[in-house]
């Protein structure tokens, strides 16, 4: 109906697929049971994303999906979280509703919804969702009616859990822990602590589900009343400890299993501990998170050599986990993919004190193309192994086997060598899907390699130029090129005759991209990106005050930046306040980022 392989790659496949089933379920959350009034948006958004992400981990593999949501909550919604604009997953005042259809509504509401899910587990769950459906069936509700339902079904107060709905901000957990061994007891001490937001100053402690595991040295686990491996604790308190009895042997706690909360969490794991995790942890989403956690550490301690003019180096440590990763790679192609990719531009951004953009994509491409320099052979092994001569298609195992073989690409590519962009244009020719097609030219399009770059963009653009939605993607694969000079090829971009500057979809395409996803352009020393992307807010808010509202958040990110950017940015934010007659979807945004 909306996807075609020819024209559509796997993540399309999944996004349409799962934006279908969202709109499907919204037939009961959203139609029959809806809104009582705008406040209440996540009754429906967050439920319905629950839902939806309940759907596609049914789809496809559970823990991909998991790792893919919370990607988005931790990067976005928690810079949301973080900015100008962060507001309760119920907010309590707007000037323009249009600017609440936010990640804090959607995703985080969905995490709420998911909490709920944890703390009832899914029968009571289920019976609670039965009774709310029922219950309002062809009325206009709030969260609270929600909540009721849920703690009709239960027995349980859930007075405080509400908070949730009322209080903004991404609590902190800090854990400590100590092991008794002549008593065979083991103490967690949890601590929470919310920071500010502008909504308030000071928060209350929230009601929260705490998964964890306790892993024993040869890498099993302790299990827990039942046979689980996994217990979930709930934290009500500033500060709570929890204690575990007939515990033999010293463990290591495996903590915060599956994202069971959307906060952030720390205990002091050595670097050997998170190595261990990311081998013998039996929750997969912690066997990921242990990997982006350890290859953090090194992206910082290589930010700060880079910003001091010292020579970067991969420490033998790291290289020889990478060595474990590859040899299991065969094993499961999909968990593999997502174990070897490293932490995104912007969620080391999110985690930054200031954040330093150029530091941050040069280290990031350092290590890759290290990585991809010390195991050439294995890469190329692994590349040619996973190749397909069957006709394509968009089942669960072959979307892992490409996406393994398009990351085995991609490491190949961060280093200069003829021979690997031979491959990638034989990929690209021959490639019967776009999955494929579009890995490899978004890799030759992002080389060094300018000649090879301007043909297949060029034949790419002769193939697809009547697919507007394709168009959107070469697009994309342009203005997102991390190459020195991209701000003046999107200049060009916006005078092709394939942009549209009535089109949201081609707006974002090439403005979005570049503003969001090429940081190192962007935020060019020259303050070129910040006054590109002022001019376009100008220009926009006349025609689309949404659109321009939404393309606004990097600029109101200013002060996670160094004092010279600030200044840059913030000189920008001032020039859209004092253009005139501003909607007040953009004047919401600016004068609340200002
Ligand atoms: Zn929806």
């Amino acid at each position: 109906m909306l996807a075609h392989p020819r024209t559509t790659t796997d993540a399309g496949f999944q996004r349409v697929e799962s934006v279908v089933a969202h709109e499907y379920f919204h037939n009961w959350s959203g139609n029959r049971v809806t809104c009582r009034d705008w406040f209440q948006l996540s009754l429906k958004e967050g439920f319905t994303v629950f839902r939806d992400q309940c759907f596609s981990a049914d789809m496809h593999s559970a823990v991909v999906q998991r790792v893919e949501e919370v990607g988005i909550l931790r990067t976005a919604q928690f810079a949301e979280d973080a900015g100008p604009m962060a507001h309760p997953v119920r907010p309590a005042s707007f000037i323009e509703i249009s600017n609440f259809y936010t990640l804090t509504v959607y995703e985080k509401g969905a995490a709420v919804v998911r909490m709920l899910h944890t703390l009832l587990g899914p029968d009571l769950f289920r019976q609670g969702c039965d009774i709310y459906f029922e219950r309002h069936d062809g009325q206009a509700v709030t969260t609270d009616d929600f909540v009721k339902a849920m703690e009709d079904a239960s027995g349980r107060d859930l007075t405080q859990f509400k908070r949730w709905y009322s209080q903004a901000g991404t609590p902190r957990l800090t854990v400590t822990d100590r092991y008794d061994a002549l008593n065979k007891r083991y103490e967690l001490t949890v601590n929470q602590y919310c920071p500010p937001t502008p909504e308030a100053q000071e928060k209350l402690p929230f009601h929260l589900p705490f998964s964890l595991g306790l892993l024993r040295a040869n890498g099993s686990s302790f299990t827990f009343e039942g046979g689980e491996t996994t217990k979930t604790l709930e934290l009500t308190e500033a500060q709570q400890t929890f204690s575990f009895e007939g515990i033999d042997e010293k463990p290591l706690p495996s903590l915060l299993r599956d994202f069971s909360a959307p906060v952030k969490l720390s205990y002091p794991y050595t670097d050997e501990q998170l190595a261990f995790l990311l081998s013998h942890d039996d929750d997969g989403f912690n066997r990921w998170d242990a990997g982006q956690q350890l290859a953090l550490r090194l992206i910082n301690q290589l930010i700060d050599a880079y910003q001091q003019g010292r020579a970067l180096e991969l420490p033998q440590a790291f290289v020889n986990t990478w060595k474990l990763l590859l040899e299991q790679a065969p094993e499961d192609p999909a968990m593999s993919a997502l174990l070897m990719t490293l932490p995104s531009e912007a969620y080391i951004s999110e985690l930054a004190t200031e954040i330093d953009p150029i530091a941050i994509h040069k280290v990031r491409q350092f290590i890759k193309s290290e990585l991809a320099q010390r195991f050439r052979a294995e890469w190329l092994e692994l590349y040619q192994r996973h190749d397909s001569h069957l006709p394509y298609s968009a089942v669960p195992a072959e979307m892992a086997r490409r996406s393994l073989r398009n990351l085995c690409l991609g490491y190949l590519m961060s280093i200069d060598d003829a021979a690997h962009l031979a491959l990638a244009e034989q990929q690209f020719e021959t490639a019967d899907n776009m999955t494929d097609q579009f890995a490899a030219l978004i890799n030759i399009a992002h080389s060094p390699f300018n000649e090879s770059s301007e043909q297949v963009l060029g034949n790419f653009l002769t193939q697809w130029q009547h697919e507007s939605l394709v168009m959107n993607q070469w697009l994309m694969v342009q203005a997102t090129d991390p190459k020195p000079g991209t701000l003046s090829k999107v200049e060009q971009l916006l005078q092709h005759p394939v942009y549209d500057s009535r089109n949201p979809n081609k707006i974002r395409s090439v403005i979005g991209a570049f503003c969001n996803q090429n940081a190192i352009n962007f935020h060019a020393e020259d303050g070129s990106g910040y006054r590109f992307l002022a001019d376009h807010i100008i220009q926009l808010d006349a025609q689309n005050p949404q659109i321009a509202a939404r393309l606004l958040t990097p600029l109101t990110r200013w002060k996670r930046f160094s004092q010279k950017r600030q200044a840059m940015m913030q000189a920008q934010l001032q020039r859209i306040m004092d253009s005139g007659n501003l909607s007040g979807d953009v004047y919401e945004v600016v004068s609340k980022s200002l």
